[in-house]
């Protein structure tokens, strides 16, 4: 049996996220969809947000399992039993960040490969830095995320907005 995890911050998912996701849960055994639960960057959602929506979309697959891990990936990797990386590639800029990115988990850890999917063309623009930056100028995300990712955004976004003293707290770890 071949356990796969597909890493990554998403923040929040989008469709692009879910074409790997679920292409990957095809290849292989088990997919440990695994959220990295405080990375070194701002945060829209908390990782029991991002756990949620990515539950929804995995809902229909029943080999993917959602998974929060803190530290390094390729650790958790192991303490799960994976032997391969599965990551998304958009442009060739992407290759470059991924192929340094391999080249270092296969240092620390011989026994993890990274597999690499080509992202489906309608998707290759898509990323979480874009999808928010549209949502806040208030443009349309509905082709970019499932409506209830959408409906979270517009509500976080919102709240961020509403010039209240209690505005919610960009989820930013590692402070
Ligand atoms: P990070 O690893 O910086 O936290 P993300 O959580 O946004 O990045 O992405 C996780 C993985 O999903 C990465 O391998 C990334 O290349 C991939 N990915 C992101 N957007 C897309 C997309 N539109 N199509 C295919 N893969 C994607």
């Amino acid at each position: 049996m071949t356990i796969a995890i597909y890493p990554g911050s998403f923040d929040p998912i989008h469709y692009g996220h879910i074409d790997i996701a679920t292409r990957a849960a095809k290849i292989f055994d088990r997919l440990i969809w695994a959220v990295y639960d405080r990375p070194l960057k701002n945060l829209l959602f908390t990782v029991e947000e991002r756990m949620e929506f990515m539950r929804l979309a995995a809902r229909d697959y029943p080999n993917i399992v959602v998974m929060p891990y803190h530290g390094l990936t390729v650790e958790f990797a192991r303490s799960q039993g994976a032997t391969v990386m599965v990551r998304g590639l958009r442009v060739t800029y992407d290759f470059e960040v991924e192929y340094q990115t391999a080249l270092a988990n296969r240092q620390l850890a011989e026994d993890i490969d990274t597999v690499c999917l080509m992202t489906s063309l309608k998707y290759a623009f898509v990323s979480s830095s874009t999808l928010k930056e549209i949502a806040f100028l208030g443009g349309a995300i509905h082709e970019i995320v499932p409506p209830y990712v959408e409906t979270a955004l517009r509500k976080r976004i919102a709240q961020l907005g509403d010039g209240s003293d209690d505005k919610v707290k960009l989820v930013s770890l590692r402070e």
